[in-house]
């Protein structure tokens, strides 16, 4: 029996907790509106308990060598596949998203895990040299020290897995807080790799951004603070940051462009597009949110784009696996995203397809293409975070790179095109920390992840997340002869 069906608590030193404070909240499946479990918050006093926790196992785990710690990760890569569907089922009553959707989370996270371990045992440095007369210099790469890791409600153990793996990797204990809206697999998976962790090696403090989270960004002994979440939850944990001048990885919101050219299959972009647009309900940073299309080809796309998505199966996740899209996290998300969708359509923008609810149960929006939309309207520039994708139309390539690059937004973008000069040139004038040509969302985990601008900086994944959470530091050793000045 887990803890899920009941009020989840914190995990600190190896052990599940209460903490100090006395506030819960319901855990809500946005599918049905019903609560799944309630949740401890936590305090600043439990924030004060986990960061020692984490300093005090700091001291063993920081001398483990690289494969002491690989084995024990594949160890708990292990132990998340051997709990997969239990895993994958938790996580889609928690965020509505399709149990497939979940399945392919939980085998993103044994990957992540996997890659870490992997990658930490390869990781190398700057060759010593000789740069003054009798003097070696080493370049040593250590871990920084309690890592504090916040995260979002849209992939919430996939998104842990991707902060715990290099994190843990590179030597540094950790302090977790998952999005109070979806705390149940970070608190599961806590106790499912408390088998393999050293006491106090993860910790996790429930509970809200204002509190926990403000807590983790100003204490102390936080060494670095790694933040997945709104540019809003970014910048204010920048600002708490800056006085004692910690460390900070920020992976923020998105919204990103896909650049189709006259020339390109458009049967593959509409297909990638239904699916990096609405996977997750459009709740994604890199989701395909904003088309802009060549005018030549614009009517044609747009028209399969909408037998697509009038295609996709809607409807609560636990109804069966052939569902594709479930429903918004929140109701406040919801009223959220209607909001943008009352504002675009009283603007004169027209939705060729959804628009609306879904009248049911939950939180459902009905999957949106929107078009006939003016240049600076709220839907191309905000990231709306939901089933809604714009289509412009443009007639030339500069004028489609200048509107992609229009936005505050630096994360990923796609380009869809069969011209070879086009596919090498253009990535090179896009703004964004990933360019896919031909496909978008595709992420394996050797590859980096994160943004420009308002995106934030750091990156996930790959060998440069294990970068992100080293220090390096420069060892000169002076070998003259003793007596050479005698
Ligand atoms: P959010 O910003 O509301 O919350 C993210 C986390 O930050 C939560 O744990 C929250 O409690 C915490 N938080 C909020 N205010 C805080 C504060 N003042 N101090 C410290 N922590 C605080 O984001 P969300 O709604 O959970 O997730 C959606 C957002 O996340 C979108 O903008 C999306 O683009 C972004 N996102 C980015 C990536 C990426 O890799 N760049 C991935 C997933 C989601």
């Amino acid at each position: 029996m887990t803890q899920t069906h009941t009020e989840l608590r914190h995990f600190v030193a190896g052990a599940s907790t209460l903490g100090a404070g006395s506030h819960s909240e319901p855990v809500i499946n946005p599918a049905t509106g019903e609560a799944i479990a309630s949740v401890r918050y936590g305090t600043a006093a439990d924030v004060d308990d986990a960061v020692a926790a984490a300093l005090a196992a700091f001291a063993t785990w920081r001398h483990t060598t690289p494969k002491e710690r690989a084995d024990i990760l594949l160890r708990c890569a292990a132990v998340v596949e051997e709990h997969g569907e239990e895993l994958a089922r938790l996580e889609s009553a928690d965020t509505g998203k399709p149990v497939s959707a979940a399945r392919d989370d939980v085998a993103a996270t044994v990957d992540t895990l996997q890659f870490m371990a992997g990658a930490i045992r390869a990781q190398q440095s700057l060759a010593s040299g000789s740069y003054v007369a009798d003097h070696t210099s080493t370049i040593l790469r250590e871990p920084v020290g309690v890592v504090a890791a916040i995260t979002p409600w849209n992939y919430p153990l996939l998104i842990a897995a991707q902060k715990i793996g290099p994190i843990l990797a590179a030597g540094n204990t950790c302090v977790m807080k998952p999005s109070e809206h979806t705390p149940v697999t970070t608190v599961r998976l806590a106790e499912l790799l408390a088998e393999h962790l050293p006491a106090g090696v993860l910790n996790v403090v429930n509970g809200d951004g204002a509190i926990v989270g403000a807590a983790l960004a100003t204490h102390p002994d936080v060494a670095l603070v790694s933040v997945t979440g709104s540019v809003r939850s970014g910048q204010a944990v920048a600002q708490a940051a800056a006085a004692s001048l910690k460390r900070l990885h920020l992976e923020l919101g998105g919204k990103a462009p896909v650049l189709v050219f006259g020339d390109a299959d458009l049967e593959a972009v509409a297909d990638g597009v239904a699916m990096a647009a609405f996977a997750n309900s459009g709740q994604d940073c890199g989701a395909a949110c904003r088309v802009l299309v060549d005018e030549s080809v614009s009517d044609q796309l747009v028209e399969r784009l909408v037998l697509r998505v009038e295609a996709l199966a809607v409807g609560d996740p636990a109804d069966g696996d052939h569902i594709e899209m479930g429903p918004l996290i929140t109701e406040a998300q919801y009223h959220r995203v209607l909001g943008f969708l009352d504002r675009a359509l009283a603007q004169g923008i027209r939705a060729v397809t959804g628009g609306t609810k879904l009248d049911r149960p939950g939180f459902f929006i009905a999957p949106t293409v929107l078009v006939d939309i003016p240049d600076n309207a709220e839907c191309i520039r905000e990231e709306i975070f939901g089933p809604v994708v714009t289509v412009q139309a443009f007639s030339s390539e500069a004028a489609m790179i200048e509107a992609a690059n229009g936005t505050a937004y630096g994360l990923s973008a796609s380009i869809w095109t069969e011209d070879a000069r086009r596919a090498a040139d253009l990535p090179k004038h896009l703004d964004f920390g990933t360019v896919w040509v031909n496909d978008h969302l595709v992420m394996p985990a050797e590859t980096p992840w994160g943004g420009f601008k308002s995106s934030g900086y750091g990156r996930d994944m790959s060998l440069y997340a294990l970068d992100d959470y080293s220090r390096t530091k420069h060892v000169m050793v002076n070998h003259a002869p003793r007596n050479a000045s005698e």
